[in-house]
């Protein structure tokens, strides 16, 4: 071979290994805690004041925390739909409400989810907490690539209830290990507690070979419970005392992996399902948690129901400190994961999450993927974001008039708390908006303008 030629073939090598470390490396371990209703003002990094949480302050100092990330949904069940399977909850046909113990559907069988993707490149995976996307056998953890469950199917105020629309009770609140009711109506003060010893012994059990582990936490979901060592303790009331006890955990779980001397090839994941419960507690009379400078909060589309505490933390792999501003959301984790791990990301569908490595490794110059980002309730899209501009099209108390309503324009890096309408003055904005909401409606359907969706896909069925 000549010496050019060798030199070329060299070069080519190189660069064949050099993208290989830099896509693969070692495949990571996953861990996503995903709390119940924690707004995006209740971790102290993003400027709690009544509790503390150092846990998730030192982890936010040693990875990167976002400043726009959101879920895709201002409730749980489609929440959870979307991080799994990194889909919009409106394509898996889960867009609608939550889930109840009197509901027949649930995750459709043929979705796949995080879970899925990692056990096919040999992962143990576990989770160990709250699922609420389908109660009945078929729609299982166990039967979305989990090997293990530990945990309660639905909310935690589901147990007992009587739903009188339906008039149907309740039964009691199960706890299931994998596809069994092991225990009821459990002493909920009891739970993150369990639920970390769950998680801890999930590790180390797999210590040795690459693991997921998803630990969707109870808490600060109604009704609030806390252990002895956290009632009492916050000077927020059991709210704080909660979310105090999660960081707990948080610190456990972070503690493990450093004793396992695992921590630098585990990508940690923290964040919220939707924004904290505002005026309801108020009317329970306990004193809420917070959404920091956002308006509004969880069950809406205004920046406090969808915009979310999230940090994650990978040592030696996400810069320390990083502060992330970049729109990204819970649907990129799966794409991001199965770009991380080697494993194939599910073929033959859309998928709406994007990779979003580049944002959590601090690129320079890293953007959002993200043209727009859509905010959906009950199958109503409500508003649309791109860039700085959040457009909103819809909105529930405009009632079956909302033809007559001029839709709300906000700049949200000039005011995030969504305060001046800006429309009359960014009538190029308005329109640009309105066509990306026009897409959505084609792809996804919109209940309030009685649209069908392009490329929805089926809810599972009983
Ligand atoms: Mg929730």
């Amino acid at each position: 071979m000549s010496a050019p030629r060798m030199f070329i073939l060299l070069v080519l090598l190189t660069a064949k290994f050099a993208a290989l470390s830099v896509a693969q490396g070692p495949a990571p371990n996953v861990v996503i805690v995903f709390a119940d209703d924690q707004g995006y003002g209740d971790v102290g990094v993003y400027g709690a004041k009544e509790f503390r949480t150092p846990n998730l302050d030192r982890m936010a100092s040693e990875g990167v925390r976002f400043t726009s990330f959101y879920v895709a949904a201002p409730v749980c069940t489609p929440s959870r739909a979307a991080l799994l399977t990194g889909s919009h909850p409106v394509r898996v046909g889960l867009g609608n409400r939550v889930l109840f113990p009197y509901s027949t559907t649930g995750l459709h069988p043929n979705e796949v989810t995080v879970a899925e993707i990692l056990r096919s490149r040999g992962y143990a995976t576990g989770i160990v907490g709250k699922w609420h996307l389908g109660h009945h056998t078929k729609f299982l953890p166990t039967r979305q690539g989990f090997d293990t469950y530990f945990g309660i199917p639905y909310s935690n105020d589901m147990g007992n209830h009587r739903y009188a629309r339906e008039n149907f009770v309740a039964p009691p609140l199960p706890i299931l290990r994998d596809e069994e009711i092991i225990e009821q109506q459990p002493d909920q003060t009891q739970l993150t507690r369990r639920y970390t010893e769950e998680a801890i012994r999930f590790i180390r059990d797999n210590k040795d070979r690459p693991f997921f582990l998803y630990l969707p936490h109870s808490m600060p979901h109604w009704p609030l419970a806390a252990s002895e060592r956290f009632a009492g303790h916050s000077k927020l009331g059991i709210y704080g005392d909660a979310i105090e006890e999660l960081d707990w955990s948080v610190g456990e779980i972070l503690k493990t992996l450093g004793e396992l001397g695992i921590d630098r090839r585990t990508l940690v994941i923290f964040t919220s399902d939707n924004g904290a419960t505002l005026a309801p507690w108020q009317r329970r009379g306990y004193r809420p948690g917070s959404n920091g400078p956002l308006r509004a909060g969880k069950n809406t589309t205004w920046e406090g129901g969808m915009r979310v505490p999230a940090i994650m933390r990978w040592p030696g792999r996400i810069p320390a400190g990083l502060v992330q501003d970049e729109l990204a959301t819970a649907m990129d984790i799966l794409p991001t994961i199965a770009k991380l791990t080697g494993a194939e990301a599910p073929r033959g569908r859309i998928l709406d999450g994007k990779n979003i490595w580049p944002l959590m490794s601090g690129e320079a110059g890293a953007r959002t993927p993200h043209e727009a980002f859509h905010y959906y309730r009950d199958e109503r899209l409500q508003a649309v974001r791109s860039g700085p501009w959040k457009l909103h099209v819809y909105r529930p108390e405009w009632g079956d008039g909302a033809g007559d309503h001029q839709a709300l324009l906000f700049n949200l890096d000039e005011d995030i708390g969504e305060n001046v309408d800006v429309a009359g003055a960014n009538a190029d904005v308005v329109t640009r908006l309105l066509a990306l909401a026009e897409k959505a409606r084609e792809d996804l359907g919109d209940a309030a303008t009685g649209r069908q969706g392009r490329n929805v896909r089926p809810v599972g069925r009983l």
